[in-house]
């Protein structure tokens, strides 16, 4: 989701606005004037204005800190960042890889909440030095508004709201930070990734199902403590449910995708009697013999009939036209020991897992060094497909 407003660049990173957030700007901004109209009559429209905006555009400013936490601790891990897009409920940072380790997606997920917890704490703690919490404060916050001047207002709102961002980022459900830390615990104590999703899934959905019918219950007069009462806490707690049930949904989907690739072997979505090639001719001579006239985006090499390497259409890409008659394919190639493969006996949920793993567009399959095919990414996704009429495979 690259649509949106370029508004900058931090640490190599681009950061876009999506035009949804506009209207949530306008709207943040509106209510919060409204409410410090009410809270502090002596304030006048300008001072309650002036609050509100400086309020949303810090409100923001945290979101983006959030966000480029993830973003940050991704790139320590080794795992490139294309971008951050902050939308409608905050924000979504662009971690292309699935993290290879538990401990890398346990501190990738825990690093936004933690950001958002200090960024209220500190806030918070600013406030009460500028002015001392009138007792019972920690309990009902709104005693803490009152009489609060204009810098203390701001603060507490900007620390509250960040606490309550932190907390339910921490909900054991997909696509929140919870659910990855969850995840990640699951898949460091059983060592298997995809259980661990599935459970992790699960669990998303059972913390969905408890807010809905909390949030049913609260429209019912129950209270639940920090949410208080009454029909809007209620249909807040039932909607952010709803929500976090159709996002643990997807990723159930996901994991029905990976179930059923397991139980069809590579070799049936492999592709035999690819075009191969020596690795001693001319990059020239591939591309014009090979390359044009094909849809391949990638050519096994070989020697007789065992493997030496795989070359790309983006190994040729690199290649200076002038220089394709002097560079032989041997020099370009991904040599057979950089590789990803598959073997004949894996089944196709591991080569989906290698190839978005490796980032690549096709494995080779392999068994003792001799090629017998290649399996591409869309012909994985044509089978998809085929299986899943109604939309599970897009
Ligand atoms: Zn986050």
């Amino acid at each position: 989701m690259k649509n949106g407003l370029l508004i900058g660049r931090l640490f190599g990173i681009n950061i876009y606005l999506d035009w949804s957030w506009l209207l949530i700007f306008l709207l943040v901004t509106w209510s919060l004037a409204t409410e410090f109209t009410q809270m502090h009559p002596t304030w006048g429209p300008g001072l309650s204005w002036g609050v509100a905006l400086a309020a949303a555009l810090l409100f923001f400013a945290s979101v983006l800190g959030h966000e480029l936490a993830h973003s940050r601790v991704a790139q320590a891990q080794g795992i490139p960042v294309g971008h951050i897009t902050l939308f409608l409920f905050g924000g979504v940072a662009n971690i292309q890889q699935e993290p290879r380790t538990p401990l890398a997606e346990f501190l990738v997920a825990i690093v936004g909440p933690i950001t958002s917890l200090m960024i209220g704490a500190i806030c918070l703690l600013i406030a009460s030095l500028f002015a001392p919490m009138p007792a019972g404060a920690m309990v009902n916050p709104v005693l803490a508004f009152a009489g609060a001047g204009p810098l203390t207002t701001l603060l507490l709102w900007l620390g509250s709201i960040n606490i309550s961002l932190g907390l339910f980022n921490l909900l054991p459900g997909f696509p929140l930070d919870g659910g990855r830390v969850l995840r990640s615990i699951l898949w460091g104590a059983t060592g298997n990734f995809r259980s661990a999703t599935r459970w992790a899934a699960g669990i998303g959905q059972g913390t969905a199902w408890l807010l809905i019918f909390t949030g049913i219950a609260v429209c019912f007069g129950v209270e639940v403590p920090f949410f208080g009462s009454g029909l809007i806490s209620g249909l807040w707690l039932a909607f952010i449910g709803w929500f976090l049930s159709s996002a643990a949904n997807q990723s159930a989907q996901q994991v029905v995708v990976q179930d059923m690739l397991e139980g069809v072997p590579a070799t049936r979505l492999m592709r035999e009697n690819v075009p191969t090639l020596p690795a001693w001719i001319k990059v020239g001579d591939l591309v014009h013999g090979y390359l044009l006239g094909t849809d391949e985006q990638a050519f096994p090499v070989v020697e007789g009939d065992r493997l030496v390497g795989l070359v790309t259409l983006e190994d040729i890409r690199k290649v200076a036209p002038e220089a394709w008659d002097t560079t032989l394919v041997a020099e370009v190639m991904t040599p057979v020991d950089r590789l990803t493969i598959v073997q004949p006996q894996d089944n196709a949920a591991t080569a989906l897992d290698r190839l978005v793993a490796q980032d690549v567009r096709q494995v080779p399959v392999v068994s003792n060094g001799h090629l017998l095919g290649l399996i591409r990414r869309r012909d994985i996704m044509h089978w998809l497909q085929l299986q899943a009429p109604n939309g599970v495979a897009r």
